[in-house]
């Protein structure tokens, strides 16, 4: 066995045959070079496999576990909507629920038929009812105008003051002596 050969074999020694390790074997006190190799790697491998069996636990480690535990075993405050349902989930709850609809829908196909079933009354009461007549209120207004404006005949950018204190004037004279006819 030269160096070569016994690099490419010494990686997978523990799967070696008895014939090859006895080569291996021979070839180490023969070669100093290939024999400090050989110590490495079986050292590396040595530690390699140590850390893999190396457990990983945290000082105080039963500490943490109680605690992480008791964290998740502890029964969590009930939310609104966890009352919620609770609430909805009464079996007397759902009943009454049920026989209040059911009684609504009655109610309701009740008045439906009963107002489909009544003749329309198209002859309504005018007692009860505004009626809009145009001559009425043109009259209404015409009249707040004379009030607010008993003059408003004698105005007149063409005819000086003293015409219109003297319209005015038989003006109100006229309605004081309808006045004192009526
Ligand atoms: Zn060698």
């Amino acid at each position: 066995m030269n160096c070569r050969d016994f690099e490419k074999n010494i990686y997978v020694y523990p799967e070696l045959t008895e014939k090859e390790k006895a080569g291996i074997d021979n070839h180490i006190k023969s070669c100093d070079q290939c024999a400090k190799l050989f110590r490495d790697l079986q050292q590396a491998q040595f530690i390699v496999k140590q850390i893999a069996e190396y457990e990983i636990s945290p000082p105080n480690d039963a500490r943490l576990t109680s605690a992480i535990m008791s964290r998740i075993t502890q029964p969590s405050e009930p939310t609104w909507l966890d009352l919620v349902t609770q609430f909805f989930q009464n079996q007397r709850l759902r009943i009454a629920l049920s026989i209040a609809s059911s009684v609504l829908v009655f109610f309701f196909l009740f008045e439906s038929s009963h107002k489909f079933i009544q003749p329309k009354n198209d002859m309504r009461e005018t007692s009860e009812s505004v009626i809009l007549n145009a001559t009425a209120f043109r009259q209404a207004a015409s009249k707040r105008r004379n009030i607010q404006q008993p003059f408003a005949g004698c105005r007149s950018p063409f005819k000086s003051n003293q015409f219109f204190l003297e319209c005015a004037k038989t003006k109100l004279l006229k309605s004081k002596s309808l006045k004192s006819t009526l």
